[in-house]
């Protein structure tokens, strides 16, 4: 081993023989890039010039002082091409010597030439970065710039660009970091085609196009004074395929010199091509993510998750510029229906043909959204509650042309619509469409197929309907609920005939709430089935108890809410009821409204004609008061007619309800129908309803609804009196 401290370093002449020697370019410059010394070989490769700049193609001024002001951060390692003294440019890494010896004003450069290992490393190492920024995830633009330079770096004669080539065939630059502005500028935009430079004829064909001379080829002839202007004449566009083999973008070299392609620039480019499918499939992929999170799979409208986005981005900007936003809530109006009868898949196209014809009517800065099944949100943003009544007609309107789907022939589609505002009805998201719910509901109410604006009078009812409903729940379960009955007699002499049940509830609170008041509510919420169910069961069983006394009631009538009549068990319930209490089916008369009779649904008269074989029997309530047609009273096995206490009212003053109320009796009775008054509170009533032909009656005149100790007395009352 040798000694090192025995050893004396070389003179000059052996050192300046030895760098001659090397096959290593090496000069020595001062900070403003002049060259002081070079060696031989330097001498050899280069053309004759005095400093740096001159050298090396693109290396500017600004590139050389930022590497001189950050040479303690950076490796000194740049990879340049050389004006050869053998004409054109070849590659070559540069490593500086940037820690010079105190004192040294000089700085030592070594350029060794590109061989193709080290032109594979380069490559590689392009490679390891793009792909390292396409695993974190940086946006496509970032990605393609960050391979733009890196290409240009390592070629420092071309210039690089990628273009996005969108579904429509039109061109869009994603990265061209040293194309000028205004070149970039007139390529977005440009529609593909046989003959349109190098990219949109790449994109067409799918196939790479070498242009070497642009001012002379046929494909670039309509772009040459674009080219020309920005000194580019060579072009070479590769395209880039994505996943569906259609070519999603064009990654392309430009040349200020008409020339071939370098072999050095064919590997990049085929390193490139592939960085750039791995770089847009990936972009691609994370795009369908985002759509499946933020888009509505059938409709391809914004979802709630984007809706909540925009929503916030409005309400903020509208917050800052005292700007009104408006939310329409659509429904469309029995859309289950379209779907229960004509399947999902016809119910997704009519969905589809909706969302199109909502989206036209809107403008581009406002947001269509489906939130649910047949649910729609417009987000319009500057739009006073006026405006939104204006577009909420409009929306409408759409629907009133036929779908032209071939499987819905003539189907015509409706929507109810609730409007909320910013900042009047609530200042978010989640507030504004529960109003525009609540008042949705309002227009459905008022017939549907309108828009109506939310009221804070009707948040307060809802409310009040929220607790009603809470407490009703808790009347069904804690025996807070009670039945009275009210007598029906004959009017001639007035005995008994039968009692009508009749619902009671005393909440504590509350007090006693009128059936009027919480049926409706019960109906809306589901609940009306278990209050008849309990109605039925306690009236059966307060009759069998009455027939155990002795006591002659006759029959017993129960209100059913039309409701009960869609499910196919009323007749069934009803029967075990009969037989659990002893009673025969005579003794129960089920009294149902007209508005259950004028509907052709088969299932309310399937239940009806199975209680009529049974031979109980049915009364139709309220009578006169919903439609005139009296079609169904031939057709459907009805027992009874109860004429509406509103037409009894005013008998005597109204000679009109006279004319009705003796019709409906002549009615009643050639059909061989009992009728029965209701309401009759005077003898003058009384006196009319005989008069008219009417045989049986109900009324204060005669009893109010009464509790079970109540009744009992009255019936001995009028045992006595008898
Ligand atoms: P409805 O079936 O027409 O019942 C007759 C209503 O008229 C009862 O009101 C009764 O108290 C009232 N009424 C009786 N005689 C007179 C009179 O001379 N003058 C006046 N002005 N009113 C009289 P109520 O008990 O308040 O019930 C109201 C409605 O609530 C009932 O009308 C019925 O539609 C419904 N309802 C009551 N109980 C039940 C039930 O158990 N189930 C269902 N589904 N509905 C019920
Ligand atoms: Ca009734
Ligand atoms: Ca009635």
């Amino acid at each position: 081993m040798l000694e090192t401290q025995s050893l004396t370093p070389p003179d000059a002449e052996l050192l300046a023989s030895t760098f001659d020697q090397l096959d290593l370019g090496l000069v020595w410059v001062d900070e403003q890039a002049v060259i002081h010394h070079a060696n031989e070989r330097f001498l050899e490769w280069s053309v004759a010039a005095s400093s740096l700049h001159e050298c090396f193609e693109g290396l500017s001024q600004a590139d050389w002082q930022a590497r001189l002001r950050q040479r303690d951060k950076l490796p000194g390692l740049l990879y340049l091409g050389l004006h050869m003294r053998s004409g054109g440019l070849r590659p070559f890494e540069l490593q500086f010597n940037l820690h010079a010896p105190a004192g040294q004003r000089l700085i030592a450069v070594q350029l060794s030439s590109m061989d193709q290992r080290r032109e594979r490393e380069a490559i590689d190492a392009l490679q390891r970065d793009v792909l390292e920024a396409v695993a974190l995830g940086r946006p496509l633009a970032v990605v393609m710039d960050l391979l733009c330079r890196r290409v240009e770096a390592l070629a420092t004669d071309v210039i690089c660009s990628v273009l996005s080539v969108d579904e429509q065939g039109r061109l869009h630059p994603i990265a061209a970091p040293s194309l000028p502005a205004v070149f970039s500028a007139a390529l977005d935009g440009l529609s593909i085609g046989p003959k349109t430079g190098s990219c949109g004829t790449a994109a067409w064909t799918g196939k790479s196009v070498e242009v070497q001379d642009i001012p002379n080829d046929p494909l670039w002839e309509d772009y040459r004074p674009l080219a020309a202007a920005q000194g580019l004449v060579a072009c070479w566009s590769t395209p880039i395929l994505l996943s569906d083999e259609r070519v999603g973008a064009t990654f392309a070299l430009y040349y200020r010199v008409k020339r071939p392609v370098a072999p050095f620039h064919r590997q990049m480019v085929e390193a490139c091509a592939q960085l750039c499918q791995v770089a847009l499939k990936h972009d691609e992929h994370k795009r369908q993510i985002e759509r499946l999170a933020y888009f509505d799979g059938v409709t391809g409208l914004p979802n709630r998750s984007l809706l909540s986005d925009r929503a916030l981005h409005a309400l903020q900007l509208a917050a800052r510029q005292g700007a009104p936003v408006a939310i329409l809530l659509l429904d469309l109006d029995r859309f289950k229906t379209v779907n229960d009868s004509l399947g999902h898949a016809v119910g997704d196209e009519v969905l589809r043909e909706v969302a199109q014809r909502f989206a036209i009517c809107l403008r581009d800065s406002d947001t269509l959204a489906r939130i649910g099944g047949d649910e729609f949100v417009a987000l319009l943003q500057d739009c006073s509650a006026a405006d939104a009544m204006h577009v909420g007609e409009k929306l409408l309107r759409s629907l009133q042309l036929p779908l032209n789907l071939p499987s819905t022939a003539g189907l015509m589609l409706s929507a109810s619509i609730g409007i909320s505002t910013y900042p009047d009805n609530g200042s978010n998201l989640d507030v504004l469409l529960k109003n525009a719910d609540i008042a949705m509901y309002e227009a459905k109410a008022a017939g549907r197929n309108c828009a109506r604006f939310f009221l804070h009078a009707m948040n307060q009812a809802l409310d009040e309907r929220l607790h009603l409903e809470a407490d009703l729940r808790l009347a069904l379960s804690g025996q807070r609920l009670s039945l009275h009955y009210q007598p029906k007699v004959k009017l001639s002499d007035g005995r008994l005939v039968g009692v009508e049940a009749l619902l009671r509830w005393r909440d504590p609170v509350r007090g006693q709430v009128p059936p009027d008041r919480f049926i409706p509510v019960a109906e809306e919420c589901g609940l009306v089935n278990a209050l008849d169910a309990w109605v039925l069961e306690t009236a059966c069983a307060q009759l069998a108890q009455w027939q155990c006394q002795g006591l002659a009631i006759g029959h017993i009538a129960v209100n059913v809410s039309p409701l009960r009549f869609y499910q196919d068990d009323v007749a069934a319930h009803v029967g075990m009821l009969l037989v659990k209490h002893g009673l025969a089916p005579e003794q129960l008369t089920l009294e149902i409204t007209e508005r259950l009779l004028l509907d052709d649904d088969v299932r309310p008269r399937e239940q009806m004609r199975q209680l009529d074989e049974m031979g109980v029997r049915l009364s139709v309530d309220d009578f006169g008061t919903g439609y005139s047609s009296l079609s169904y009273l031939k057709r459907l096995p009805l027992s009874e007619l109860k004429l509406d206490k509103s037409f009894v009212r005013d008998l005597e003053t109204d000679a009109d309800d006279r004319a009705l109320a003796s019709a409906v009796i002549g009615i009643g009775r050639s059909l061989g129908l009992s009728v029965v008054a209701e309401g009759v509170e005077t003898a003058a009533q009384q006196a009319l309803l005989i008069e008219a032909g009417c045989e049986i009656a109900q009324g204060y005149w005669f009893a109010r609804p009464m509790a079970v100790a109540d009744l009992e007395a009255w019936l001995l009352r009028q045992a006595a009196r008898a």
